[in-house]
């Protein structure tokens, strides 16, 4: 990571109210019993051998006191024309966190994350690749959550004030959770858990980290819902076989 990406980094922790940023005494490696495969080595991003954050959240932290601390949520202008806050849905002990963009007009109507058309592919990915891959699991054994919790009105990409506001509570949820790994679902999700740039054309394939956990990007379902994506479909199914192996191996 160069100094500007450096910089990018640390300010968004600030802006989200992070006060102390202090150097790690030991990079964290991720052990060699659970190395991914060769040519998908975990790429650490190098700041994140450096420092680490402090804790965001209470250590006793909750997925229930974070949905409470969120209660009618009027922090952000998504809360002006939302139906239901969409909070997350699956496994709260899960090792596997999903995280998409935030929600449609299928989730804001039902208060769950991807349950429209997207979501339908992705309960499909998940399960279609398990099983195949013999990996005893459905949907409701990962977790599943959004950057933002409310519906950008007309499905927008949420902005980047939505998203830091946001984000405090989807760094509590991971924290929470704490998986083994974490698969972002398209650029926004990428953006929020990397503060990066980069496309998820050059993120996939290959593992990240959110702090210590070992993070993959792939393809939202709805892009790989356009037809004319079939290779990005296949991309998409080798990321997951690769998450799927690496958390339930
Ligand atoms: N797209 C998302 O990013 N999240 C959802 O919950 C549904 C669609």
């Amino acid at each position: 990571m160069n100094q500007d990406s450096i910089r990018q980094y640390l300010q968004f922790y600030r802006d989200l109210g992070v006060k102390e940023i202090y150097k790690r005494s030991s990079p964290s490696k991720i052990s060699s019993a659970a190395a991914p495969a060769p040519g998908r080595e975990l790429i650490e991003p190098a700041p994140a051998a450096e420092i680490v954050l402090p804790s965001l959240a209470p250590s006793d932290d909750t997925l229930l006191k974070i949905q409470q601390d969120i209660g009618d949520c009027k922090r952000c202008r998504l809360c002006e024309q939302r139906a239901k806050i969409v909070f997350g849905s699956g496994n709260q002990h899960a090792r596997l966190v999903f995280v998409g963009e935030g929600p449609g007009a299928d989730e804001d109507a039902q208060g769950l994350p991807f349950v429209g058309r997207a979501g339908q592919l992705l309960t499909q990915m998940i399960e279609n690749t398990a099983s195949k891959e013999g990996i005893p699991i459905k949907r409701p054994d990962v977790y599943i959550c959004n950057v933002v919790k409310c519906r950008p009105p007309e499905n927008r990409t949420p902005l980047p004030d939505e998203m830091e506001i946001c984000g405090e509570f989807l760094f509590r949820q991971l924290m929470t959770i704490r998986p083994r790994a974490i698969c972002a679902l398209g650029s926004t999700a990428a953006k929020a858990l990397l503060a990066t740039k980069d496309g998820v054309t050059r993120l996939r394939g290959h593992w990240h980290k959110w702090r210590d956990i070992p993070l993959m990007v792939t393809y939202h379902p709805s892009y790989l819902l356009r037809p004319y994506n079939q290779n990005a479909k296949r991309e998409a199914w080798e990321d997951l076989k690769t998450v799927l192996h690496y958390v339930y191996d």
